[in-house]
């Protein structure tokens, strides 16, 4: 009997005995969602099991593999250029979306290949234990896109090339395709760590606007909130020319660090979230083309720590004395920035229902599910498990080519 099976068996049995028709919904509500969030579960663990540092052959595998299949190309996904892969969705009334989206197909990694991939369903998190990234940075952003995508979620969808080694990709398509560029109001990336950040500045630059971050903070219902901390991910190379560019915190820790993580729940929540609301909608405001907007809150502010950008230095006048001052913060604030993961990770907890809990203690003996497949009796490596019970694009060809 299968995990959910044995369950539903479990919920059956207890509800026939005694429970209020209340808690037997929230007995099959949790059953489920258990049963959703492990196929879910199944499709990050695939991304993160492959390593692709920058224009290696497994970046540009993945690309022809997993987003160049015949489903996506059928829909219109295509190479530019440089290598990037775009594909647009437009609005159910035919109209083009003014919304892009955006993630990078490379990751942080030592060399090119595959992973073994752990989850802990005691945290809720992916990780791995071979001291390599797990590469939550960026196979996170690209499992929102593809579902985004699949949902039919209006946008152009950007699989930026290059992200990690200065931006490569987005660079190429503002220099190259910025009459593209100026059809669209927003460009929103997946690339950030943390959760429930909207970035509002790029490298001490303004890239989007406070009203624009409060609507979609609103609209998203995830208390979300404006950050001005950001450093640099693609949607910064567009700021001159889209209005409003943002970066969203995807639930990844530790990025570029043998210590990275990312929570499942958070996710798999902020997917569904995409899907339900209307971004076409979304409050425009910041103009692109007005004098660029600095804020040193990156720096100054709590935690951040980022250091500003050459241009923003300039234009602050960042003396001798703001150097070694950021040095010496910086140092400061690795443990600051270990205090704030558990602190973002509590509030994120506080978010949830209650009830989870407790259901939990009700289904006596279902504690010990992690949601998905056990690890092997064996215990040799894990395997990627074959996923029957859903279509998606060549994945199985993708990691049989990969492991060659
Ligand atoms: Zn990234």
């Amino acid at each position: 009997m299968g995990i959910t099976d044995r369950l539903k068996y479990q919920v059956a049995s207890i509800t026939t005995m005694m429970l209020s028709e209340g808690v037997k919904g929230s007995l099959m509500n949790l059953c489920r969602e258990k049963q959703s969030l492990r196929l879910e579960k199944s499709k990050l663990r695939r991304l993160f099991t492959s390593m692709r540092p920058a224009y290696t052959e497994a970046e540009e595998f993945f690309v022809q593999k997993y987003l160049m299949c015949d489903d996506l190309v059928a829909k219109g996904m295509y190479l530019d250029g440089y290598g990037n892969a775009l594909i647009k969705v437009n609005n159910p009334d035919g109209t083009e979306s003014k919304t892009l989206w955006s993630c990078h197909t490379d990751t942080v990694h030592r060399k090119a290949g595959i992973q073994t991939v752990h989850f802990n369903p005691i945290d809720d998190k992916f990780s791995t234990t071979d001291g390599s990234c797990l590469g939550g940075d960026d196979n996170s952003g690209t499992y929102l896109m593809l579902e985004m995508m699949r949902a039919d979620v209006p946008g152009l969808y950007i699989f930026h090339r290059a992200e990690e080694v200065g931006g490569c990709g987005s660079s190429w398509i503002a220099n190259n395709c910025a009459d593209m560029l100026e059809n669209y109001d927003r460009a929103i990336a997946f690339d950030r760590k943390d959760v429930n950040s909207i970035i509002t500045h790029q490298g001490s630059k303004r890239c989007c606007s406070e009203a624009f971050a409060k609507d979609l903070g609103k609209k998203l219902g995830m208390n979300h909130r404006s950050d001005s901390t950001g450093s640099f991910t693609d949607t910064a190379n567009y700021d001159h020319i889209i209005p409003e560019c943002t970066n969203l915190s995807v639930g990844y820790f530790g990025a570029h660090s043998a210590r990275e993580t990312q929570l499942l729940d958070y996710i798999v929540r902020l997917k569904d979230a995409f899907i339900r609301i209307d971004c076409e909608g979304l409050v425009t405001e910041r103009n692109p083309k007005a004098p660029v907007e600095y804020n040193m809150g990156g720096y100054y502010g709590y935690g951040g720590l980022v250091k500003p950008s050459k241009e923003a230095r300039t234009a602050m006048g960042w003396s001798k004395q703001d150097d070694i001052k950021w040095k010496q913060d910086k140092k400061k604030s690795k443990k600051g920035d270990e205090d704030k993961e558990q602190k973002s990770l509590t509030d994120f907890e506080n978010n949830k229902e209650i009830t989870k809990e407790d259901l939990y203690a009700i289904l006596d003996g279902a504690d010990d599910d992690d949601l998905g497949p056990k690890s092997k009796k064996s215990g040799k490596e894990e395997k990627i498990e074959t996923i029957d019970d859903f279509e998606e694009p060549d994945y199985d060809e993708f990691f049989i080519g990969l492991a060659d």
